[in-house]
């Protein structure tokens, strides 16, 4: 089954909306397989952001991720990457349709509340980021 690697960013830890979070996913027919709450570390999120490290923003990128603790999980299901990105909604929250996570939760184009993974090669690569696996 395809396998989506999400995280639950500051965010949205913060502001105690883990589970209502992970409700979209389950309610969507997709299988939570793994969890765990992280203080990511510098290091780790660079290498998951090191496909925007040419971005301006990624030094804000990492501060955000790094400065309270995130929920990593592997969503499973049958097209689980697209998926769970349909149901995160776009990254900027004000484009984001109102039945969407990013939609109903996300603060500004930066604290959005949620990632996924966005193709099956990244998916593979964050799993081995975040769980070693
Ligand atoms: P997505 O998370 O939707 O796949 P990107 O890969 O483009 O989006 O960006 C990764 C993350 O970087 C976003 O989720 C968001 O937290 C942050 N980000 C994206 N664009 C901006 C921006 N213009 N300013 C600040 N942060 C941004």
């Amino acid at each position: 089954m395809e396998k989506s690697l999400v995280l639950i960013k500051p965010d949205a830890v913060e502001r105690n909306i883990i589970g209502n979070i992970i409700n979209f996913y389950e309610e969507n027919s997709l299988k939570v397989t793994d969890m765990k709450m992280i203080s990511a570390s510098r290091e780790v999120a660079e290498k998951h952001y090191s496909n925007i490290a040419d971005k301006p923003f990624f030094g804000e990128v990492l501060d955000y991720i790094t400065r309270s603790p995130i929920v990593a999980l592997i969503v499973e299901g049958e097209n689980a990457i697209s998926k769970v990105r349909y149901i995160n909604g776009p990254t900027n929250p004000e484009q984001a349709p109102k039945n969407t996570i990013r939609g109903i939760y996300g603060k500004d184009v930066q604290e959005n509340s949620v990632h996924a993974s966005d193709s099956m090669e990244n998916a593979n690569r964050e799993i081995i980021i975040w769980f070693g696996k």
